[in-house]
């Protein structure tokens, strides 16, 4: 409905805007014809009263007369001409400027109706386990018999609900961080560093698993932000991590291909559908889990984090995955010429 009466009232404001010199241009136009016409009969009057055998003060009736009701015939036709092509001008200004109003209006209705999907997302998600608190506190303390343990059993569930709001909140201060402040920090950052440095974040959780590593890194340098590029690397690393089973491989590869740096995380897990693919990079967006057989709890938000940071560096980031073959990520920035 907003946009409704945005697309009117700037319709409308173009269509002033062309009217207003559509206008301007006829009334000179016709100030200067009439001028011209005017001008013309007092000189074809003179012409006539300076022949020969004639009285320059004496008029000329019938000629003169007839000339007057031409004249005046002559501006009502270019008045009504000019009516006739400024309505023209109406027509075809309204069609324009509606369509050069939803052309302006349209990428910001697209990016406000995005907007509006991503606070709903958001508020669900939060939602979920403010609700989980506030029933399980409702129903311990309805309960006459809480001991200290059930006290605590409480308390510890609180917390883990309390630990979920807090990476949902942490993603989400992720995606709003401005995208200028991170690039005015840009530096020569090594590929090699910030890899082993996310490495270090991830280990226990590798180890945990029993996954091995097995690596292939090159010492490349790309210009970016060095704690957005780790936090790249964490969410990769994390996923492959997360989605592989126990005891399985993940490679690491990074070479340097003409002026590309590139990173390649394959992992040996359950891979993405093709009817997923498209989609993992959206915000909340999480594939089917059952077919994974591994549980994990994460709100979809660390792909389209990993894009926000592609996107600063003007890099590209894509995948490859087959069913139960595992996937693999690939992230190509452009390399810092030393
Ligand atoms: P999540 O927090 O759910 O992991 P992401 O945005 O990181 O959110 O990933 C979106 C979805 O993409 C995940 O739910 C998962 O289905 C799929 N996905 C991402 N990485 C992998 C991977 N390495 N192997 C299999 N599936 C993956």
């Amino acid at each position: 409905m907003t946009f409704k009466s945005a697309y009117f009232k700037l319709t409308l404001f173009y269509v002033l805007i062309v009217m207003i010199i559509s206008a301007g241009f006829s009334v000179s136009i016709y100030q200067l014809a009439s001028n011209e016409l005017n001008r013309s009969l007092s000189q074809q009057i003179l012409i006539l009263r300076n022949l020969p055998g004639r009285d320059q003060n004496q008029p000329i009736p019938d000629f003169e007369e007839l000339r007057l009701e031409q004249l005046i015939e002559s501006n009502g036709h270019l008045k009504i001409t000019l009516v006739y092509f400024n309505l023209l001008i109406l027509i075809l200004s309204t069609i324009a400027s509606y369509f050069s109003a939803k052309k302006t209006l349209e990428p910001i209705e697209k990016a406000m109706e995005a907007q509006n999907r991503f606070t709903a997302d958001a508020s669900h998600e939060l939602r979920t386990p403010l609700a989980a608190l506030r029933t399980e506190i409702e129903v311990n303390l309805r309960d006459k018999k809480l001991n200290l343990n059930k006290s605590k059993a409480l308390l510890k569930s609180n917390l883990e609900e309390i630990e979920k709001l807090e990476t949902l909140s942490g993603a989400l201060l992720k995606l709003a961080r401005s995208q200028d402040d991170a690039q005015k920090n840009f530096q020569k950052v090594s590929l090699e560093d910030a890899v082993c440095e996310a490495y270090e974040k991830v280990d226990k959780l590798a180890a945990k698993k029993k996954i091995k590593f097995e690596n292939k890194l090159k010492d490349v340098s790309v210009l970016g932000d060095r704690a957005s590029l780790v936090e790249l690397f964490i969410i990769l690393l994390d996923n492959a991590i997360k989605y592989s089973p126990e005891k399985s491989k993940i490679a690491i590869e990074i070479k340097k291909e003409k002026n590309l740096a590139l990173v390649k995380i394959k992992d040996r897990g359950c891979g993405i559908s093709t009817d997923d693919l498209p989609f993992i990079f959206d915000r909340f967006y999480r594939a089917d889990s059952s077919r994974c057989k591994v549980k994990t709890d994460g709100y979809g938000l660390g792909l389209s984090i990993a894009k926000q940071i592609i996107d600063l560096h003007d890099g590209k980031i894509s995948v490859r995955s087959e069913d139960s073959e595992g996937s693999e990520f690939i992230v190509k920035l452009f390399h810092a010429k030393l």
